[in-house]
């Protein structure tokens, strides 16, 4: 019997990215076709100098190429200027985004050396004054921006939605024939919030390509809707993030289906993965997991990646979890230097398998995989580089000789006397 598969059945690819407009955000285009950016946000007191420092440049080393950071107050706008030379000094020219929320105008104003050592502002409109004020303030930002020659972000928050937009809308859903769910008529007014502002900073003179649009909610369903909605309306940049996504595998899991199915749909030019981290846990976190979203989905490539199997009642061993785990720690801990000795390293492939089942026919595919014996298979190790078997470790140095086997792969074919076949 033949089964027929008809040809669009086996289409593979994400549609085709949304065109934007490009905003250069210090030196880091944003949209106009540039490779979706990761960035993140630091969770320190921007006027603790040492500590903001720190921690974005070991976001900066972890692979966020924007790190955003609070500016709240005047302390924090006067540390801004110092966080920059500070940076500059260790080598890392990182743009740094201001999150300017009900005073922004007024710390911008202030505080001209914050204004110029930000490469962006990030604006929210539902806070950034009420009333009569609003417009006022929100336009007071935009002229700063005008006159350093630095692009915005217009980040709707639902949070923080403007409340008088969504009242009047609510209101006018309720006169209508046919009302739609208040849920429909909050992700409208959210959608309206950021066009509206949009169409207000173009108005005082910021051009398009100084403008990146965000909408973020915190449900995934609404979060999809959203920005679905939104790019068919505009051509703004846009950034994504789930807001609120949480902690550990909740968080990591409810951002990466939001913001895969949009980026499948070929929409975002940015994104954040906001986790919240454990007490005391790691705030780099966020860009892997940003890092490891992309790269998974096919959209960039950053760091090689390590095939592992499940494991399953084959292998009831401990070993292959432990080489998987350390061969992976090894790239992520090595990657720093690699990514400047080794060019192109970020798209090596490494397997790592528990059994016979599997475990040489995945490790084929892998520039470089191991097999390691199941239970009650013979205690040998096939390891199979660029598709053919290399040789068969055996004995209790199966992990060490593996470890060594990649970092030798890595020199011959990355290294600066790569081999000729390279
Ligand atoms: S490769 Fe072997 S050990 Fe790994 S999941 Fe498959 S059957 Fe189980």
């Amino acid at each position: 019997m033949t089964i027929q598969t008809p040809i669009d059945a086996i289409e593979a690819d994400p549609a085709p990215r949304r065109a934007t407009v490009g905003v250069d955000v210090g030196g880091v285009l944003v949209g106009g076709g540039a490779p979706v950016v990761v960035q993140s946000m630091t969770n320190t007191d921007t006027a603790d100098i040492d500590a903001t420092v720190a921690q974005v440049a070991a976001l900066s080393k972890a692979g966020s190429e924007i790190v955003r950071i609070t500016v709240d107050r005047d302390e924090s706008a006067a540390a801004v200027p110092k966080v920059r030379e500070r940076l500059e000094r260790l080598g890392m020219n990182v743009p740094l985004v201001g999150d300017f929320h009900y005073i922004g105008h007024k710390l911008l104003a202030d505080h001209p050396a914050c204004a110029e050592a930000l490469a962006k502002y990030r604006i929210n409109p539902g806070n950034v004054g009420f009333r009569d004020k609003r417009d006022k303030q929100f336009s007071d930002i935009v002229e700063m921006a005008i006159r350093y020659d630095k692009p915005v972000r217009i980040g709707v928050n639902w949070g923080s939605l403007d409340q008088e937009l969504l009242t009047r809308l609510m209101d006018a859903n309720n006169a209508s024939p046919k009302p739609r769910s208040a849920r429909a008529v909050t992700r409208e007014a959210i959608i309206q919030s950021a066009l509206l502002s949009a169409a207000l900073a173009e108005e005082i003179g910021l051009p398009k390509t100084k403008i990146i649009l965000s909408a973020k909610v915190s449900q995934v369903q609404d979060l999809i809707a959203v920005y679905r909605d939104l790019s068919r309306r505009t051509d703004h940049a846009l950034h994504l993030g789930l807001t609120e996504a949480g902690m550990g595998s909740k968080g990591i899991v409810a951002s990466s289906a939001a913001m895969g199915i949009l980026l499948q749909d070929g929409i975002g030019d940015t994104i954040r993965v906001s986790l919240t981290p454990e007490p005391g846990g790691d705030r780099t976190k966020e860009v892997q997991v940003a890092q490891e979203l992309l790269q998974t989905m096919g959209f960039r490539q950053f760091i090689p990646v390590v095939a592992a199997c499940p494991g399953c009642g084959r292998t009831t061993s401990t070993v292959f979890q432990e080489l998987a785990e350390k061969i992976q720690n090894d790239i992520r801990v090595n990657m720093p230097v690699w990514r400047e000795k080794y060019p192109g390293v970020e798209a090596l492939n490494v397997a790592v398998m528990g059994c016979i089942v599997n475990g040489p026919g995945e490790s084929k595919h892998a520039d470089i995989g191991i097999s390691l014996p199941g239970t009650g298979e013979t205690p040998a190790a096939p390891v199979f580089v660029d598709g053919k078997k290399s040789v068969t470790l055996r004995g209790p140095n199966i992990a060490a000789e593996f470890q060594a086997m990649v970092a030798d792969y890595i020199e011959r074919r990355f290294g600066q006397g790569r081999s000729a076949a390279e």
